[in-house]
């Protein structure tokens, strides 16, 4: 059965950033009407998790209709975990949809400067960051998972903002919903991964008293990432939503299995 796009009801929800300023925004879609047993119901844009490939456009194309830009103009990622960083420009605008995904293939962060374009990650319980910088207008997106976290993908977004003439000091990060610290059990082997990378575990980790397993807090350590790489701590926001614990809201892996939906968290500048 073809959905058409009228039969999807778009819900996104702001991204809170430290300022105000309308004319950068970032949003984290909702599930919206959440059918028991449809792993991606309502709103999934993600087409590489299993969902029918018409209800994924379907739900792109509401999507694009409510923010008024083109499908052309919605970007996001084959996400594989990297720590890679593209840029959208126009040389990339202007590839047909065969090239365009050869360069997005592999990436887990997204830089531009263009107006008008959403650029977007899909997340299920990983860690979407939203970076502006107001001044010359560059936005960038990112997707961190623990790997891309141990990785310090967050850092190579800063990096490339910087690249392109970014002032760091101006930069905004909001971190939005994933999955909270109390959800996130880990094995002993991605405790040693954060360690040797150089992360403060001590201030990351908690061990369960009844388990004695590990509990990692994946927001705080992107936070330090972002900090690390030279961004103000009180121009950072964190969302204090957990995926896991609001499955009415969120997709999340640990909870609704690899094959599940995901929540796309974009950012556009208007
Ligand atoms: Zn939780």
């Amino acid at each position: 059965m073809n959905i058409g796009p009228t039969s999807i009801r778009m819900r996104i929800e702001p991204l809170k950033f430290p300022s105000s300023c309308d004319d950068i925004e970032a949003f984290t879609t909702l599930r919206g009407d959440v059918a028991m047993g449809n792993t991606y119901s309502e709103i999934n844009l993600c087409d590489y998790t299993g969902d029918i490939p018409q209800h994924v456009l379907d739900c792109r194309q509401a999507l694009c209709e409510q923010l008024g830009i083109g499908l052309d103009s919605l970007i996001m990622p084959r996400q594989t975990h990297t720590a890679n960083i593209s840029v959208v420009d126009d040389d990339f605008m202007a590839l047909d949809t065969q090239h365009r995904k050869a360069r997005l293939n592999a990436v887990d962060g997204l830089v531009t400067r263009l107006q008008r374009v959403a650029i977007g990650v899909n997340t299920a319980d990983c860690v979407p960051i939203a970076l502006r910088e107001r001044k010359i207008g560059i936005i960038a997106i990112v997707h961190a998972g623990w790997r891309g976290t141990v990785a310090r993908i967050a850092a190579n977004a800063v990096t490339t903002m910087a690249l392109m003439g970014a002032d760091i000091s101006e930069i905004e990060a909001a971190i939005g919903a994933s999955i909270c610290q109390k959800c996130f059990e880990v094995g002993d082997e991605v405790v040693e991964r954060f360690s040797s990378a150089g992360f403060n575990i001590s201030q990351l980790m908690q061990r369960d008293a009844l388990t004695g397993k590990a509990h990692i807090n994946l927001q705080a350590a992107n936070a330090a990432v972002l900090t690390e790489a030279g961004i103000k701590l009180e121009n950072i926001t964190i969302s204090g939503d957990c995926t896991r614990c609001n499955p009415q809201k969120y997709f999340s892996a640990r909870r609704l299995g690899i094959n599940s939906g995901r929540t796309f968290t974009f950012i556009i500048r208007h």
